[in-house]
Order: structure tokens, then sequence, then C-alpha cells
């Protein structure tokens, strides 16, 4: 198997992706945090659909980690992720050191996102959007690619994302990649590595309250509080260990509704045991 192109700084993950496009190729990025799974597949199988070249980046980034949270102990699983990434046939990765994306340390330049990172999320984590939106033009600017591939997962970052783009003007076109789910249901997710057998059993509660709700809007439910507190009931009963949210909310702009117009969502963060998860489903009809 050819192994991808490995890169490590900052001039020659730009240079490659140049030389790639002055020879007319279309060049998609895919960022990551590493500790590869399918869910992070399906963002490089969707860029291989549109693009001829794709990069993937592996990045652990701190500033998006609260002081309490789980930098640390993130998994990571380079050897392993490399080999996802052979087989997937991606041509480059670009895996940067800390120094290398940060050199300044604190006190360097960031991104201030915009409305939509305010509620949920940001509310649990108030430095979270700050840290993802700054990174990700980073990678935008390092890796100058035609596309870049996010996945529906983190809904609330895909909103904070396309109105950065929007925003700043960004030359680069996105695409989101629906959740890629495991048998049982559970979201893919490299914390889920973090579960026992026993919490992962309660935490596929999340997965369960999110087909109900679509359910129930199907059957013709329309009123978001009905929703919300049948969701809340499933994930009690689990019982989750706490729930952080579960917004019904519109989809473009994430404030919560109180009716159903066709175009909204269900967004959960709730932790079980030490993890904390996320998990959301579209109400469309
Ligand atoms: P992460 O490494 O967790 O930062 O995720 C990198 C990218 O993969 C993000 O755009 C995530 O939304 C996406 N992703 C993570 N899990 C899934 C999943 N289960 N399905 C689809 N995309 C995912």
């Amino acid at each position: 198997m050819v192994q991808p192109l490995v890169i490590h700084e900052v001039a020659e993950a730009r240079q490659w992706v140049r030389d790639a496009q002055s020879a007319g190729e279309r060049v998609g990025v895919v960022p990551t945090m590493g500790a590869l799974h399918a869910g992070h597949l399906s963002l490089v199988t969707a860029a291989k659909r549109t693009c001829d070249r794709v990069v993937t980046t592996i990045f652990v980034n701190p500033t998006q980690f609260g002081p309490h949270e789980d930098l640390e102990k993130y998994p990571r699983t380079w050897d392993r992720d490399l080999e996802h990434l052979s087989a997937a046939k991606v041509d480059v990765v670009f895996a940067p050191s800390t120094t290398t994306m940060y050199p300044r340390g604190d006190g360097a330049t960031s991104v201030l996102p915009s409305r939509v990172a305010k509620r949920w999320e940001g509310e649990f984590r108030p430095e979270h959007f700050g840290g993802v939106a700054t990174i990700v033009l980073k990678l935008f600017q390092i890796v100058p690619a035609n596309a870049a591939f996010f996945g529906e997962k983190d809904f609330q970052q895909c909103r904070v994302i396309s109105d950065m783009v929007e925003d700043l003007n960004l030359p680069i076109e996105l695409e989101f990649v629906p959740i890629r789910r495991d048998d049982d249901g559970l979201a893919l997710s490299s914390r889920n590595a973090y579960l026992s057998d026993e919490e992962r059993h309660r935490a596929l509660s999340l997965s369960q309250a999110l087909r109900d709700a679509a359910a129930s809007v199907a059957a013709g439910e329309r009123d978001a509080g009905t929703i919300q507190r049948s969701v809340r009931r499933t994930l009690e009963n689990a019982p989750v260990d706490r729930i952080d949210y579960i917004a019904v909310c519109a989809a473009d702009t994430l404030e919560p509704v109180d009716k159903l117009t066709g175009n909204e969502m269900v967004l959960i963060a709730a932790h079980v045991g030490k993890t904390r998860l996320i998990d959301n489903t579209q109400l469309r009809f």
C-alpha cells in the first residue's frame, strides 16, 4: 500500500497544495484530531468523490480544550491512523507540532466566532469555538484547499465554520457529511474509546432519544417542548449521569423554537461516566 506523504512543516504543506493546484488538480482537506474511525473516513470518502487530491490534517488542538477537559488523555493512535489513511488512499497527512501551530503561545491572534457559537456548546465550553475557528482558519491558510469537509456530528461546529467562511470571505467550499453511526446507533466518536461496556449501553439513549424525536415529528408532533421533554425522559431513564443541554432549535440560527416549521434540529450533550457525548438529528418535514 502506498503511504501518504507525511508533512510536519507549514511551508512544505502550502507548497504541496500550490503545486497540485498548478497542475490543475482540485484539492480537498479533511481536518481531524486523529484517533480516526469510520466517521472520519466517510469525510475522506466524500472528499475523494469531488477532489483529485486529499489532505488530512491531524492536530490535537489545545486551544479548543477547556482547562478541565481531556486534552492530556485525548487518544493518540498515530500508527493506526496512518494505516487507515493509507487504505483510504489519502495523498498527504499534515501533522504539525503544537509549537509549529502556536509559536507565540498564549497571546496569539485569534478568531471571534459568530453569534451561532454562543449557545449550547458555547455555554458549557466557552473557549471552545474560538479555538476551533482559529485553528480551522490557520489550517485553511496552510493547506489552501479548494474544498474542506466536516462532519454533521459536530453540527454547531459546522455552523460556526460556515459563518466564518462567509464573514471572512474565505476562498474555500465547504461540504458537511452526515453522521456515521455504529450498528447499535451510537454516533462514532474518538471519545467512545473512554466508555466501559456498561457506559456504552447507557450512551445508546442519546441516539435512541433522537430516533424517537424524529419518529414523533414524522407522526405529526410539532411542539418543541413536548419533544424536548420526551428526549429528557429517555436520557434520564438510561440513566445518563448529567445532561448539559437538549436543544430543539432552528437549523440555521440554532435559536430555540416553540413550534416546528420543518427545518429544526435536536442537539444533545450529556455525560456518561467521565465521558461527554454529543449527538444530533434533523427534524424535517
Ligand atoms: P475530530 O477528530 O473529532 O475533531 O473530528 C474531525 C472531523 O470528523 C469533524 O469534522 C467531525 O465532525 C467529523 N466526525 C467525527 N465523528 C463523526 C461521525 N461519527 N460521523 C461523521 N463525521 C464525524
